[in-house]
Protein backbone atom coordinates (compact mmCIF):
# COMPACT_ATOMS: atom_id res chain seq x y z
CA UNK A 1 0.00 0.00 0.00
CA UNK A 2 1.00 3.81 -0.41
CA UNK A 3 1.28 5.09 2.94
CA UNK A 4 2.77 8.62 4.21
CA UNK A 5 6.02 6.77 5.59
CA UNK A 6 9.40 7.16 4.12
CA UNK A 7 11.20 4.97 1.58
CA UNK A 8 8.13 3.39 1.03
CA UNK A 9 7.52 2.62 -2.55
CA UNK A 10 4.83 1.16 -4.95
CA UNK A 11 3.70 0.73 -8.16
CA UNK A 12 -0.37 1.02 -9.16
CA UNK A 13 -1.91 0.03 -12.31
CA UNK A 14 -4.84 2.07 -13.62
CA UNK A 15 -7.34 1.43 -16.71
CA UNK A 16 -7.54 5.20 -17.61
CA UNK A 17 -5.25 8.26 -16.67
CA UNK A 18 -6.85 11.77 -17.21
CA UNK A 19 -3.75 13.50 -15.92
CA UNK A 20 -4.89 17.35 -15.75
CA UNK A 21 -2.96 18.78 -18.78
CA UNK A 22 -5.97 18.94 -20.48
CA UNK A 23 -4.48 16.00 -23.17
CA UNK A 24 -5.62 13.12 -24.18
CA UNK A 25 -6.97 10.64 -22.04
CA UNK A 26 -4.16 7.81 -21.00
CA UNK A 27 -4.72 3.96 -21.25
CA UNK A 28 -3.53 0.59 -19.05
CA UNK A 29 -0.89 3.19 -16.90
CA UNK A 30 1.49 2.28 -14.71
CA UNK A 31 2.96 4.64 -11.91
CA UNK A 32 5.61 4.30 -9.80
CA UNK A 33 5.77 6.51 -6.53
CA UNK A 34 8.30 6.76 -3.80
CA UNK A 35 8.41 8.60 -0.98
CA UNK A 36 5.14 9.70 -1.83
CA UNK A 37 6.63 11.14 -4.73
CA UNK A 38 4.89 10.15 -8.47
CA UNK A 39 8.66 8.70 -10.27
CA UNK A 40 7.42 7.10 -13.53
CA UNK A 41 4.38 6.92 -15.48
CA UNK A 42 4.49 4.28 -18.41
CA UNK A 43 1.36 4.36 -20.53
CA UNK A 44 -0.17 1.25 -22.68
CA UNK A 45 1.79 -1.10 -20.40
CA UNK A 46 1.06 -4.70 -20.99
CA UNK A 47 -0.74 -5.95 -17.46
CA UNK A 48 1.19 -9.23 -18.08
CA UNK A 49 4.16 -7.66 -16.87
CA UNK A 50 3.10 -6.07 -13.60
CA UNK A 51 5.71 -5.82 -11.27
CA UNK A 52 5.24 -7.99 -8.33
CA UNK A 53 3.17 -6.27 -5.60
CA UNK A 54 1.63 -3.33 -8.13
CA UNK A 55 -2.02 -2.36 -7.18
CA UNK A 56 -4.69 -3.19 -9.80
CA UNK A 57 -7.03 -0.74 -10.60
CA UNK A 58 -7.09 -1.73 -14.30
CA UNK A 59 -10.81 -1.28 -14.28
CA UNK A 60 -10.74 1.99 -12.57
CA UNK A 61 -9.99 5.99 -13.73
CA UNK A 62 -7.22 7.90 -12.34
CA UNK A 63 -7.61 11.78 -11.76
CA UNK A 64 -5.48 14.22 -9.47
CA UNK A 65 -6.95 15.66 -6.35
CA UNK A 66 -9.90 17.90 -7.14
CA UNK A 67 -9.71 21.88 -6.41
CA UNK A 68 -12.62 23.51 -5.30
CA UNK A 69 -12.03 27.30 -5.70
CA UNK A 70 -15.41 28.65 -4.35
CA UNK A 71 -16.64 27.69 -1.38
CA UNK A 72 -18.21 28.43 2.25
CA UNK A 73 -17.06 26.11 5.00
CA UNK A 74 -18.96 27.54 7.64
CA UNK A 75 -22.61 26.88 5.57
CA UNK A 76 -24.34 23.68 4.56
CA UNK A 77 -26.35 22.94 1.41
CA UNK A 78 -29.68 21.77 3.57
CA UNK A 79 -32.62 23.68 2.68
CA UNK A 80 -34.17 23.51 5.66
CA UNK A 81 -34.80 27.12 6.28
CA UNK A 82 -34.28 26.79 10.65
CA UNK A 83 -30.96 25.31 9.74
CA UNK A 84 -30.13 28.02 7.58
CA UNK A 85 -30.60 30.80 9.70
CA UNK A 86 -28.96 29.33 12.50
CA UNK A 87 -25.58 28.74 10.50
CA UNK A 88 -25.65 32.26 10.13
CA UNK A 89 -25.49 33.25 13.79
CA UNK A 90 -23.16 30.30 14.86
CA UNK A 91 -20.57 31.35 17.53
CA UNK A 92 -17.01 30.34 16.14
CA UNK A 93 -17.40 26.90 19.16
CA UNK A 94 -20.83 26.16 17.05
CA UNK A 95 -19.23 26.50 13.75
CA UNK A 96 -16.16 23.83 14.19
CA UNK A 97 -18.50 20.80 14.45
CA UNK A 98 -19.80 22.18 10.64
CA UNK A 99 -16.65 23.27 9.63
CA UNK A 100 -15.41 19.99 9.65
CA UNK A 101 -18.30 17.72 8.55
CA UNK A 102 -17.67 19.87 5.79
CA UNK A 103 -14.05 19.15 5.32
CA UNK A 104 -15.04 15.37 5.51
CA UNK A 105 -17.56 15.83 2.62
CA UNK A 106 -15.44 17.23 0.50
CA UNK A 107 -12.48 14.77 1.08
CA UNK A 108 -14.67 12.05 0.71
CA UNK A 109 -15.27 13.51 -3.04
CA UNK A 110 -11.91 13.63 -3.24
CA UNK A 111 -11.21 17.61 -3.12
CA UNK A 112 -8.03 18.28 -1.71
CA UNK A 113 -8.02 21.68 -1.70
CA UNK A 114 -10.47 24.45 -1.48
CA UNK A 115 -10.65 28.44 -1.70
CA UNK A 116 -13.20 29.42 0.95
CA UNK A 117 -15.45 32.99 -0.20
CA UNK A 118 -15.64 34.22 3.36
CA UNK A 119 -17.89 34.14 6.16
CA UNK A 120 -19.69 36.95 9.02
CA UNK A 121 -17.51 35.86 11.44
CA UNK A 122 -14.49 35.22 9.83
CA UNK A 123 -14.72 31.18 11.35
CA UNK A 124 -13.32 28.86 8.41
CA UNK A 125 -9.82 31.39 8.72
CA UNK A 126 -10.09 30.63 12.11
CA UNK A 127 -10.36 26.79 12.19
CA UNK A 128 -7.54 26.78 9.98
CA UNK A 129 -5.24 28.91 12.12
CA UNK A 130 -6.23 26.94 15.04
CA UNK A 131 -4.56 23.81 13.44
CA UNK A 132 -8.09 22.39 11.68
CA UNK A 133 -8.92 21.32 15.19
CA UNK A 134 -6.62 18.10 14.82
CA UNK A 135 -8.08 16.96 11.71
CA UNK A 136 -5.84 14.07 10.23
CA UNK A 137 -6.60 14.90 6.82
CA UNK A 138 -4.59 17.62 5.92
CA UNK A 139 -6.35 19.28 3.14
CA UNK A 140 -5.13 22.61 1.69
CA UNK A 141 -7.51 25.37 2.31
CA UNK A 142 -6.78 29.01 1.26
CA UNK A 143 -9.44 30.92 3.50
CA UNK A 144 -10.57 34.83 2.51
CA UNK A 145 -11.74 35.26 6.46
CA UNK A 146 -14.54 38.14 6.45
CA UNK A 147 -15.24 39.40 2.89
CA UNK A 148 -14.80 43.04 2.70
CA UNK A 149 -18.65 44.77 0.64
CA UNK A 150 -19.53 48.09 1.06
CA UNK A 151 -21.74 50.12 3.99
CA UNK A 152 -25.35 48.69 2.74
CA UNK A 153 -24.62 46.67 0.09
CA UNK A 154 -25.05 42.67 -0.31
CA UNK A 155 -22.43 40.92 1.98
CA UNK A 156 -23.17 40.96 5.03
CA UNK A 157 -23.53 36.83 5.10
CA UNK A 158 -20.39 36.62 4.36
CA UNK A 159 -18.06 40.06 5.42
CA UNK A 160 -17.82 43.65 6.75
CA UNK A 161 -17.93 46.90 5.40
CA UNK A 162 -14.96 49.24 5.52
CA UNK A 163 -14.57 50.89 8.62
CA UNK A 164 -16.11 54.46 8.99
CA UNK A 165 -13.43 56.61 8.36
CA UNK A 166 -11.04 53.97 6.01
CA UNK A 167 -11.42 53.33 2.76
CA UNK A 168 -11.36 49.79 1.39
CA UNK A 169 -7.39 49.87 0.43
CA UNK A 170 -6.45 50.69 4.00
CA UNK A 171 -9.05 48.63 5.73
CA UNK A 172 -7.26 45.77 4.02
CA UNK A 173 -3.75 47.01 4.70
CA UNK A 174 -4.73 47.36 8.64
CA UNK A 175 -6.61 44.20 8.89
CA UNK A 176 -5.14 42.18 11.72
CA UNK A 177 -7.09 38.59 10.62
CA UNK A 178 -3.96 37.83 7.91
CA UNK A 179 -6.03 36.01 5.34
CA UNK A 180 -4.89 33.70 2.95
CA UNK A 181 -6.36 36.12 0.07
CA UNK A 182 -8.80 38.62 -0.07
CA UNK A 183 -12.47 38.23 -1.07
CA UNK A 184 -14.10 41.85 -2.33
CA UNK A 185 -17.65 42.07 -3.23
CA UNK A 186 -18.59 44.18 -5.66
CA UNK A 187 -22.32 43.44 -7.29
CA UNK A 188 -25.60 42.36 -5.46
CA UNK A 189 -26.65 38.83 -6.33
CA UNK A 190 -28.52 37.54 -8.78
CA UNK A 191 -32.41 38.57 -9.07
CA UNK A 192 -34.84 35.70 -9.48
CA UNK A 193 -37.74 37.79 -9.96
CA UNK A 194 -36.33 39.70 -12.94
CA UNK A 195 -34.08 38.17 -15.47
CA UNK A 196 -30.77 39.22 -15.88
CA UNK A 197 -30.89 42.74 -13.85
CA UNK A 198 -27.41 44.05 -13.22
CA UNK A 199 -26.45 45.91 -10.12
CA UNK A 200 -24.17 48.79 -9.30
CA UNK A 201 -20.49 48.26 -8.72
CA UNK A 202 -20.33 48.50 -4.98
CA UNK A 203 -16.92 50.14 -5.15
CA UNK A 204 -15.35 52.54 -7.32
CA UNK A 205 -12.48 51.89 -10.04
CA UNK A 206 -10.16 53.61 -8.12
CA UNK A 207 -11.29 52.16 -4.87
CA UNK A 208 -10.98 48.76 -6.40
CA UNK A 209 -7.51 49.74 -8.47
CA UNK A 210 -6.10 50.83 -4.95
CA UNK A 211 -7.42 47.59 -3.16
CA UNK A 212 -5.64 45.32 -5.01
CA UNK A 213 -2.75 46.96 -5.48
CA UNK A 214 -2.68 46.67 -1.65
CA UNK A 215 -3.60 43.06 -1.53
CA UNK A 216 -0.51 42.24 -4.08
CA UNK A 217 1.45 44.23 -1.45
CA UNK A 218 0.34 41.61 1.20
CA UNK A 219 1.44 39.04 -1.10
CA UNK A 220 -2.29 38.16 -1.41
CA UNK A 221 -4.71 37.73 -4.26
CA UNK A 222 -8.06 39.30 -4.67
CA UNK A 223 -11.16 37.08 -5.51
CA UNK A 224 -14.04 39.70 -6.29
CA UNK A 225 -17.53 38.39 -6.33
CA UNK A 226 -19.51 40.41 -9.38
CA UNK A 227 -22.12 40.11 -11.84
CA UNK A 228 -23.17 42.17 -14.19
CA UNK A 229 -21.05 44.13 -17.17
CA UNK A 230 -20.41 47.43 -15.15
CA UNK A 231 -18.89 45.55 -11.27
CA UNK A 232 -17.22 42.80 -13.42
CA UNK A 233 -15.97 45.39 -15.92
CA UNK A 234 -14.21 47.20 -12.85
CA UNK A 235 -12.75 44.90 -11.07
CA UNK A 236 -10.91 43.44 -13.81
CA UNK A 237 -10.10 47.04 -15.03
CA UNK A 238 -8.35 47.00 -11.38
CA UNK A 239 -6.43 43.59 -12.15
CA UNK A 240 -7.96 41.57 -9.76
CA UNK A 241 -7.10 38.07 -9.68
CA UNK A 242 -10.20 36.08 -10.26
CA UNK A 243 -13.73 37.08 -10.96
CA UNK A 244 -16.87 34.80 -8.85
CA UNK A 245 -20.28 34.29 -10.81
CA UNK A 246 -19.57 36.38 -13.24
CA UNK A 247 -23.51 35.91 -14.33
CA UNK A 248 -24.41 38.20 -17.49
CA UNK A 249 -20.94 39.67 -17.39
CA UNK A 250 -21.27 40.07 -21.40
CA UNK A 251 -18.80 39.49 -24.29
CA UNK A 252 -16.58 42.23 -23.90
CA UNK A 253 -15.74 41.57 -20.00
CA UNK A 254 -15.23 37.62 -21.77
CA UNK A 255 -12.22 39.39 -23.97
CA UNK A 256 -11.07 41.57 -21.20
CA UNK A 257 -10.41 38.40 -18.72
CA UNK A 258 -9.38 36.53 -21.87
CA UNK A 259 -6.48 39.30 -22.47
CA UNK A 260 -5.69 40.21 -19.07
CA UNK A 261 -5.57 36.24 -18.17
CA UNK A 262 -7.70 36.68 -15.23
CA UNK A 263 -9.34 34.18 -14.24
CA UNK A 264 -13.26 33.11 -13.93
CA UNK A 265 -15.11 30.95 -11.84
CA UNK A 266 -18.52 30.62 -13.04
CA UNK A 267 -20.67 28.55 -10.13
CA UNK A 268 -23.10 27.48 -12.44
CA UNK A 269 -24.74 25.34 -10.44
CA UNK A 270 -25.93 26.72 -7.71
CA UNK A 271 -28.90 27.92 -10.53
CA UNK A 272 -29.20 24.54 -11.44
CA UNK A 273 -30.24 23.07 -7.55
CA UNK A 274 -32.38 26.34 -6.98
CA UNK A 275 -34.44 25.19 -10.31
CA UNK A 276 -34.91 21.60 -8.44
CA UNK A 277 -35.54 23.04 -5.36
CA UNK A 278 -38.05 26.04 -6.30
CA UNK A 279 -41.92 25.61 -6.94
CA UNK A 280 -42.29 24.09 -10.31
CA UNK A 281 -43.57 26.70 -12.66
CA UNK A 282 -42.84 29.03 -10.50
CA UNK A 283 -41.46 33.00 -11.76
CA UNK A 284 -38.26 31.93 -9.57
CA UNK A 285 -37.88 28.38 -10.76
CA UNK A 286 -38.09 29.72 -14.36
CA UNK A 287 -35.74 32.37 -14.12
CA UNK A 288 -32.92 30.65 -12.63
CA UNK A 289 -33.76 28.33 -15.59
CA UNK A 290 -32.77 30.90 -17.74
CA UNK A 291 -29.48 32.34 -15.48
CA UNK A 292 -28.39 28.91 -15.96
CA UNK A 293 -28.84 29.16 -19.92
CA UNK A 294 -27.23 32.14 -20.07
CA UNK A 295 -24.08 31.77 -17.99
CA UNK A 296 -23.76 28.10 -20.10
CA UNK A 297 -23.59 29.92 -23.02
CA UNK A 298 -20.99 32.47 -21.45
CA UNK A 299 -18.92 29.74 -20.52
CA UNK A 300 -19.20 28.59 -24.17
CA UNK A 301 -17.70 32.02 -25.47
CA UNK A 302 -15.02 31.98 -22.47
CA UNK A 303 -13.91 28.82 -24.02
CA UNK A 304 -13.82 30.01 -27.24
CA UNK A 305 -12.00 32.79 -26.25
CA UNK A 306 -9.18 31.40 -23.87
CA UNK A 307 -10.40 32.77 -20.63
CA UNK A 308 -8.91 30.99 -18.01
CA UNK A 309 -11.31 28.78 -15.38
CA UNK A 310 -11.88 27.32 -12.76
CA UNK A 311 -14.37 24.75 -10.76
CA UNK A 312 -15.79 26.61 -8.05
CA UNK A 313 -19.57 25.24 -6.54
CA UNK A 314 -20.42 27.97 -4.03
CA UNK A 315 -21.24 25.16 -1.91
CA UNK A 316 -22.82 26.36 1.31
CA UNK A 317 -25.81 27.84 -1.06
CA UNK A 318 -29.04 26.74 -1.03
CA UNK A 319 -29.04 22.62 -1.95
CA UNK A 320 -25.49 23.31 -3.31
CA UNK A 321 -23.99 20.11 -0.72
CA UNK A 322 -20.21 20.11 0.46
CA UNK A 323 -18.44 17.63 -1.73
CA UNK A 324 -21.35 16.38 -3.83
CA UNK A 325 -21.89 19.59 -5.71
CA UNK A 326 -18.44 19.30 -7.27
CA UNK A 327 -19.24 17.13 -10.17
CA UNK A 328 -22.22 18.34 -10.96
CA UNK A 329 -20.80 21.60 -11.59
CA UNK A 330 -17.96 19.43 -13.59
CA UNK A 331 -20.70 18.25 -15.54
CA UNK A 332 -22.55 21.83 -16.77
CA UNK A 333 -19.03 22.36 -18.13
CA UNK A 334 -19.51 19.62 -20.22
CA UNK A 335 -22.77 20.84 -21.28
CA UNK A 336 -21.07 23.63 -22.26
CA UNK A 337 -18.90 22.09 -24.90
CA UNK A 338 -16.00 21.53 -22.74
CA UNK A 339 -14.21 18.45 -23.11
CA UNK A 340 -14.09 15.68 -20.65
CA UNK A 341 -9.75 16.11 -20.20
CA UNK A 342 -10.63 20.05 -20.15
CA UNK A 343 -12.71 19.97 -17.23
CA UNK A 344 -10.46 17.49 -15.24
CA UNK A 345 -8.06 20.25 -15.76
CA UNK A 346 -10.27 23.07 -14.79
CA UNK A 347 -10.92 21.36 -12.09
CA UNK A 348 -7.41 20.65 -10.82
CA UNK A 349 -4.26 22.23 -12.23
CA UNK A 350 -6.35 25.58 -13.18
CA UNK A 351 -7.64 25.52 -9.79
CA UNK A 352 -3.99 24.88 -8.33
CA UNK A 353 -3.18 28.02 -9.78
CA UNK A 354 -5.51 30.31 -9.30
CA UNK A 355 -4.89 29.40 -5.81
CA UNK A 356 -0.71 29.41 -6.06
CA UNK A 357 -0.38 25.93 -4.84
CA UNK A 358 0.28 24.34 -7.81
CA UNK A 359 3.58 22.89 -7.11
CA UNK A 360 1.86 20.96 -4.17
CA UNK A 361 -1.49 19.73 -6.30
CA UNK A 362 -2.05 19.93 -10.07
CA UNK A 363 -1.43 17.75 -13.21
CA UNK A 364 -0.63 14.35 -12.27
CA UNK A 365 2.80 13.57 -13.50
CA UNK A 366 6.46 12.68 -12.69
CA UNK A 367 7.73 14.92 -9.78
CA UNK A 368 4.62 15.67 -7.66
CA UNK A 369 2.86 14.47 -4.88
CA UNK A 370 1.09 11.21 -5.18
CA UNK A 371 -2.08 13.19 -4.40
CA UNK A 372 -4.90 11.25 -6.86
CA UNK A 373 -8.65 10.01 -6.31
CA UNK A 374 -9.67 6.46 -8.17
CA UNK A 375 -12.73 6.12 -9.52
CA UNK A 376 -14.17 3.07 -10.51
CA UNK A 377 -15.42 2.94 -14.61
CA UNK A 378 -14.33 4.30 -17.32
CA UNK A 379 -14.25 8.10 -18.25
CA UNK A 380 -17.69 7.97 -19.28
CA UNK A 381 -19.00 7.41 -16.11
CA UNK A 382 -17.08 9.80 -14.21
CA UNK A 383 -19.67 12.13 -12.73
CA UNK A 384 -21.05 9.23 -11.17
CA UNK A 385 -18.45 7.23 -10.04
CA UNK A 386 -17.36 10.96 -8.73
CA UNK A 387 -20.16 10.40 -6.19
CA UNK A 388 -18.36 7.78 -4.18
CA UNK A 389 -14.37 7.40 -5.23
CA UNK A 390 -12.99 4.24 -4.72
CA UNK A 391 -9.94 5.98 -3.15
CA UNK A 392 -8.56 9.55 -2.21
CA UNK A 393 -4.72 9.78 -1.61
CA UNK A 394 -3.25 12.92 -0.68
CA UNK A 395 0.51 13.28 -0.78
CA UNK A 396 0.93 8.97 -0.29
CA UNK A 397 -1.51 9.62 2.43
CA UNK A 398 -5.06 7.63 1.57
CA UNK A 399 -7.58 9.79 3.11
CA UNK A 400 -10.68 8.17 2.25
ZN1 LIG B 1 -19.79 32.57 -2.54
Amino acid sequence: MIVGTRNASAHLFCGSLIDGSGGPIQQRVLVGIKDSIITSIDREYDRKYLPPGTIDWSNCTLLPGLVDCHVHLFMSGTANPAVRSSQLHYTFTEARPIIAGHLSDQIRHGIIALRDGGDYGGHALRFKREGMQGMRSPVLISCAGRAWHASGRYGRLIGRPPEDNLSLAQSIASDAESPDHIKIVNSGINSLTEFGKETRPQFSLQELMKAVKTTEHLGLKAMVHANGRLPVDAAAQAGCHSIEHGYFMGKDNLTLLADRSIYWVPTAYPMKAYTGLAKKGSVEANIALKNLDHQLNQIRLAREFGVPMAIGTDCGSLGVHHGEAFSEEMRLFVEAGCTIPEVVRLATANGAQLIGIEHETGEFKVGMPATFVILKGTPTALFDSLKLPERVYFKGIRLA
